[in-house]
């Protein structure tokens, strides 16, 4: 069987964290102004239920939506894709390992344990995916070679070099 070939694509993976991690602290930041009390260190808490909204938006942004599209918002502008190491879907407790492991070796230390870890991993894997077994690929462009449609092909599909075009229904082979 063939293996999907990684790469470690260390420029678009940094884009898809500061991309996400972006969008996070962005609303995270506009939402404890919004719901958050001043404190007395001058700042802002949010306490409660607002706390826990916050929480829980990391939660449907991250696993969530990553084991249900395959991707975050930063995946889809570098057209990344976060797979099993077959090559299928992940699941939601998948996602959920790799994320939790964000704050070691993304936040708490810039990308620096990530960036060891995939240079120097067989698969380019993060800590994250060595421990949830995935896998970081590229989505691959081809046109139908019947009617011509622009597709975007799952690594699955991929490594089995053939599909059926959802525009025309004909089969591709290569
Ligand atoms: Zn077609």
């Amino acid at each position: 069987m063939n293996q999907i070939r990684t790469q470690p694509n260390i420029a678009k993976r940094m884009t898809a964290t500061i991309v996400d991690y972006g969008i996070y602290m962005t609303f995270w930041i506009s939402y404890v102004y919004q719901f958050g009390t001043p404190n007395d260190d001058g700042g802002y808490s949010v306490n409660g239920w607002p706390g826990f909204v916050l929480f829980l938006t990391w939660f449907v942004y991250f696993p969530l939506v990553e084991s249900y599209k395959g991707q975050t918002i930063g995946h889809m502008i570098t057209q990344l894709r976060v797979v099993t190491l077959n090559g299928n879907s992940i699941t939601f407790g998948q996602s959920l390992k790799r994320r939790v492991l964000d704050a070691f070796e993304l936040l708490g230390t810039f990308g620096f344990i990530a960036f060891i870890a995939v240079k120097n991993s067989e698969r380019n894997q993060r800590v994250g995916d060595i421990w949830a077994k995935t896998i970081v690929v590229e989505d691959i462009h081809v046109s139908c070679q019947h009617c011509g449609e622009q597709l975007a092909l799952t690594a699955e599909e991929t490594i089995r070099r053939t599909f059926d075009c959802p525009e025309c229904g004909k089969k591709n082979e290569n």
